[in-house]
């Protein structure tokens, strides 16, 4: 009942008449400038939308269109291969604990998923909460405004575990239905970041991954675990803000993703401060290991960049206080990291779909995609900032959101 009726006051709010339709009847959509997130771009374009998916794109024509974005930058919708949705900010306005009951939790999970597709992010993939499967089928069915979810559950922090422990943990997240697996191979970046996980548990992790058939993804900072990972076949290796040249080739030689942070996650801490001092390893240590890894991670960014076999995601780790501003991270890549824009806006779409396992459904507009797209006011080409201004979300062929001004 109560899903329902906050579905129905959000959705009612954001959609026109003619968005409630879009799932019977053909609609258009014309765009100044299209970015099909494979490194496309078309000026002028029209883009039917029939169902749920993509039927075409084609040249302006002088028909009438459903939707007139002339004005804008249509996109494929913006995907973020790492948030943590169940991360938040409690009602005391702190770091929320587990002294919440599972209906604040979940609410509060519902807002972060709700501010995230209103920014434009119509895929996540949320890696750090059992409940956050919960929140994914939730998110399948449709009902509550917010991005597709991918999820983990609990990811393995236990470094106790043997080798054969660790494979039945892959195994018992595989069957409780997690798309992805989560491992944390060092410490936090607040505690220096050193190995934990050994090699021969880091690669039986990833070995019985991928036997399971699931993709997994490894939180390390120290180098040494950064080279366990590509050399065991990981998925993909998050963070890493302390490896060197040489793993960043071995990253690009094994075909690892590598998905670093250095414009969102520790700006959003310092930023935010006072509401997290005091809880856990938030304290002076803490703080002073991530005011003094920003411009190391710049480093270690712009380091990376310039090997260009190496597969970057833009994933931002982004949870309280981060919700909704997971563009910024881009934007710092673009402005402060020096990355092509189109680099920048392709690793946002096409390439976080790959890593997720997704390039045939999402992260290009194409015919057969799913209809996930957002249209932004300006050229993020030549102003990365755009990004930020997103006055139209599709997910899936349903519009959720629609602030273009008319013509
Ligand atoms: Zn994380």
């Amino acid at each position: 009942m109560l899903r329902r009726t906050i579905g129905a006051v959000v959705i009612g709010a954001l959609l026109g008449a003619a968005g409630m339709a879009a799932a019977q009847q053909p609609i258009t959509i014309r765009a100044g400038t299209i970015i099909d997130g494979k490194g496309g771009v078309q000026r002028n374009a029209v883009i039917t939308v029939d169902g749920s998916k993509i039927a075409k794109l084609a040249p302006n024509a002088a028909q009438g269109v459903t939707y007139d974005f002339s004005l804008l930058t249509v996109l494929p919708g913006l995907i973020d291969t790492h948030v943590h949705l169940a991360n938040h900010f409690g009602k005391d306005g702190r770091l929320a604990g587990d002294d919440e009951t599972p209906g604040e939790a979940a609410l509060f999970d519902a807002e972060s998923a709700y501010t995230l597709l209103m920014a434009g992010f119509t895929t996540v993939q949320s890696i750090g909460a059992q409940r956050e499967l919960a929140l994914r089928d939730a998110s399948t069915r449709g009902q509550l405004p917010g991005p597709r979810v991918l999820t983990s559950g609990t990811p393995l922090t236990d470094a106790s575990l043997t080798p054969e422990q660790i494979r039945q943990f892959v195994r018992k997240t595989a069957a409780d239905g997690a798309d992805v697996i989560k491992i944390f191979a060092t410490k936090s970046i607040r505690e220096g970041g050193g190995q934990t996980l050994s090699d021969a548990q880091i690669f039986a992790a990833c070995d019985e991954a991928k036997k399971q058939g699931k993709r997994i993804w490894v939180h390390a900072h120290a180098a040494s675990a950064v080279r366990a990972s590509a050399l065991a076949g990981c998925t993909t290796v998050t963070h890493g803000f302390l490896i060197t040249d040489a793993e960043a080739s071995l990253m690009a030689m094994r075909g690892t993703y590598f998905e670093p942070q250095t414009g969102l996650l520790l700006q959003n801490y310092i930023e935010n401060k006072p509401k997290f001092f005091g809880i856990g390893n938030y304290n002076e240590t803490g703080f002073k290991f991530m005011e003094e890894s920003i411009p190391k991670t710049l480093a270690m960014f712009k380091m990376a960049m310039k090997h260009k076999d190496l597969k970057m995601l833009m994933g931002t780790d982004g949870g309280a206080g981060a919700h909704g501003q997971n563009a910024r991270e881009i934007i710092y890549r673009v402005q402060m990291g020096g990355q092509p824009p189109m680099d920048a806006i392709v690793a946002a779409t096409s390439l976080n779909a790959a890593a997720l396992g997704m390039q045939n459904q999402i992260g290009a507009l194409a015919p057969g995609m799913e209809a996930d797209l957002i249209a932004v006011d300006g050229d993020p080409l030549t102003d990365i900032t755009a990004l930020r201004r997103v006055m139209v979300v599709m997910k899936g062929g349903r519009l959720y959101k629609n602030v273009a001004p008319s013509r």
